[in-house]
């Protein structure tokens, strides 16, 4: 059973060389004890660095190139498709995706590989405590989380890019053609046997993060935009709420007009016509946005389905 890990590393000099020697650890050492084949190894995937990383991989790579690969991207290209990148270059029986920055337990490994050895196609790895992150990221992780599944796209909670996928998964994957990824959500849609593994993320070992804010904000519109055709349909619920309310804003005004006294001229025949157009323009923006949605759902030629077994 080969099992490769894939690892996506933009400017990580800092901590390249540690997190080579555990991973080669945590490999060698499943491998002695059979669990692994031996052919296993580390597949990292320089995302346009512009340190020494690529340096490092290739030095790496002439002093145990059994066990040491290098994918070298021509540009940044982002984190999602550094990944994706390693995921479809890497063969084996079975892909293990961790950041470079060990912040993810390497100690979950064997679990993963245990727990695909029962049957799962897919194990994600699931931080139990966030104490390593800052309060802000922590409270806007949960509530971005929330809002994800609130727009009905499906996420495990807690779970980032740390995780196992089987050759089949990943030939599912394969037939997602879309450049807008967010695996984070990819992956559940495939289906197959998913289980969890639990660790506790801890800090950072050298070097900085590699996702300024800007970047976050980014993958996390990704996340909705590429998933949730709902933020389309609010507008079309927000036309129907503003074309009732100016029914009644009418109502209101003819009632106004004919039986008090109060009645200004030229009232309602201004607020009237503004609450019943602007309504009928949300409306109108809503029927559009629906079929935009529907476009938008065509283009990405998502497979309607993967076989799992006939029998
Ligand atoms: N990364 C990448 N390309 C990028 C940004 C990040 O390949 O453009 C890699 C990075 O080297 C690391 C992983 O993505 O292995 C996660 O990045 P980071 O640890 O900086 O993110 P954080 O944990 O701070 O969210
Ligand atoms: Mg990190």
């Amino acid at each position: 059973m080969i099992i490769n890990l894939v690892v996506p590393c933009y400017n990580e000099e800092a901590v390249l060389p540690e997190t080579a020697r555990q991973l080669a650890a945590a490999i060698d050492g499943m491998a002695e004890r059979g669990i692994v084949s031996d052919r296993s190894g580390i597949y990292f995937v320089d995302d346009g660095s512009r340190d020494r990383t690529w340096d490092l991989i290739a030095a790496l790579q002439a002093a145990r190139p059994a066990r040491f690969h290098g994918i070298k991207l021509s540009r940044n290209c982002g984190h999602q498709a550094a990944l994706l990148a390693g995921l479809r270059h890497a063969p084996g029986d079975a892909l293990i995706s961790i950041d470079a920055d060990l912040q993810d337990d390497v100690g979950v490994i064997p679990s993963m590989v245990e727990e695909f050895r029962l049957g799962h196609d897919i194990v994600y790895g699931v931080r139990q405590g966030r104490r390593s992150d800052s309060a802000f990221k922590r409270s806007s992780a949960t509530a971005y989380y929330r809002l994800l599944r609130w727009l009905g796209v499906e996420v495990v909670l807690d779970h980032a890019d740390f995780r196992l996928m089987s050759r089949r998964a990943l030939d599912a994957l394969g037939k997602y053609q879309e450049v807008n990824i967010f695996l984070r959500a990819l992956v559940p849609l495939l289906g197959f046997k998913a289980t969890s593994v639990y660790y506790d993320r801890s800090a950072r070992l050298a070097g900085v993060s590699k996702y300024p804010l800007g970047r976050m904000l980014g993958l996390a519109v990704n996340g909705i935009t590429s998933f949730s055709m709902r933020p389309l349909r609010l507008i079309a619920y927000a036309g129907f709420t503003m074309s009732m309310v100016s029914f009644l804003i009418g109502i209101w005004a003819l009632f106004v007009v004919s039986f008090t006294s109060r009645g200004v001229p030229g009232w309602a025949s201004i607020v009237v016509p503004i609450a019943f157009v602007g309504g009928l323009q949300l409306v109108s923006l809503g029927v559009i946005g629906e079929y935009i949605g529907k476009i938008y759902m065509e283009v990405k030629r998502r497979p309607l389905f993967e076989i799992e077994e006939i029998r």
